[in-house]
């Protein structure tokens, strides 16, 4: 674990060039976990992270990315801690947090960013993609934070951060399974939030709308463009858009945040 930088104030209080150090890494020593972090919004999370001086545990279904999403990161991802994880195994969750307890000696903040897709109109959904969607877009948050939550209630600290969906706050046509999901985690997120509270550990959601990443690059044009006439800024998202947001709810700097759902959507949600 990177040595936690120690705050020395000088005799001199007018002296502060020392505080400013700390200042720019004031979340060193910090532990993240981020699932589905192998590509797309969880990796460019990955990057914020590690920016803000957190060590970084990246987990993610398909381990034969985590070479390129390494390289990706440049020097920094040198210092990714990459694990194999599919979200949806309840008790290989409970292990990874606990694995990564006894590795670094605590947990401080965890994303649940991991989710799919299965699209199809409702009334020829079968239970197959139902289930599956709900199960990793849903159980599996519900999994990490039941782990986590018990170090962080002994620490007196945690953050954690959902990554939710537009769809999630008004629903979408053909995706009712990715929609109740993504509006579950919002549930999720306000009950955690109220919980925990007073053991200090916060719990927030991000709530993204229509993102440059892999999930999106397979619509059809006609969709892509759909969805375009919608944003009023006229442009789709970035991955560090999201990370960017993420990194505020999961740091100090939004200590006193809690139980919020943060749109970032280019004003779509209002
Ligand atoms: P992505 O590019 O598809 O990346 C998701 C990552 O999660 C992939 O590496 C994926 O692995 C992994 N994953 C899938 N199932 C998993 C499992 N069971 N266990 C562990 N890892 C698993 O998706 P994204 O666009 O970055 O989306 C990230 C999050 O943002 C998702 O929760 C998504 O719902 C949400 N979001 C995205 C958008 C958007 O416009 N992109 C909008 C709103 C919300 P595989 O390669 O095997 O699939």
């Amino acid at each position: 674990m990177p040595e936690v930088k120690q705050l020395r104030l000088s005799k001199n209080r007018t002296d502060t060039s020392n505080l400013k150090d700390f200042e720019h890494m004031p979340e060193t020593g910090k532990i993240a976990i981020v699932t589905g972090a192998a590509r797309g919004i969880g990796l460019e999370i990955c990057r914020e992270l590690l920016d803000a001086g957190m060590t970084v545990v990246a987990v993610d279904i398909r381990p034969e990315l985590f070479e390129a999403a390494r390289a990706s990161l440049g020097e920094p991802g040198e210092n990714l801690d990459c694990r194999q994880l599919d979200v949806t195994d309840s008790k290989a969750f409970t292990s990874l947090v606990d694995a990564v307890v006894e590795r670094y000696g605590r947990v401080d903040v965890l994303v649940n960013n991991a989710g799919i897709t299965r699209d199809g109109l409702l009334m020829r959904m079968d239970d197959a993609d139902w289930e599956l969607v709900l199960k990793v877009n849903l159980f599996s948050a519900f999994y990490g934070t039941r782990a986590v939550s018990r170090y962080m209630v002994r620490q007196k600290s945690g953050s954690i951060v959902n990554i939710s969906s537009y769809s999630g706050l008004e629903g979408n046509r053909g995706q009712a399974n990715y929609s109740a999901s993504k509006a579950g985690l919002i549930g999720l997120t306000k009950t955690t939030a109220k919980e925990l509270a007073g053991k200090n550990i916060r719990c927030n959601a991000v709530a993204p709308g229509f993102i440059e990443t892999e999930m999106t690059a397979v619509l059809p044009q006609q969709a892509k463009d759909m969805a375009l006439s919608q944003i009023p800024m006229k442009r789709m998202g970035s991955p560090r858009d999201i990370a960017k947001a993420v990194c505020f709810l999961a740091c100090g700097a939004s200590d006193y945040v809690t139980a919020q759902v943060l749109s970032v959507d280019g004003g779509m949600h209002t």
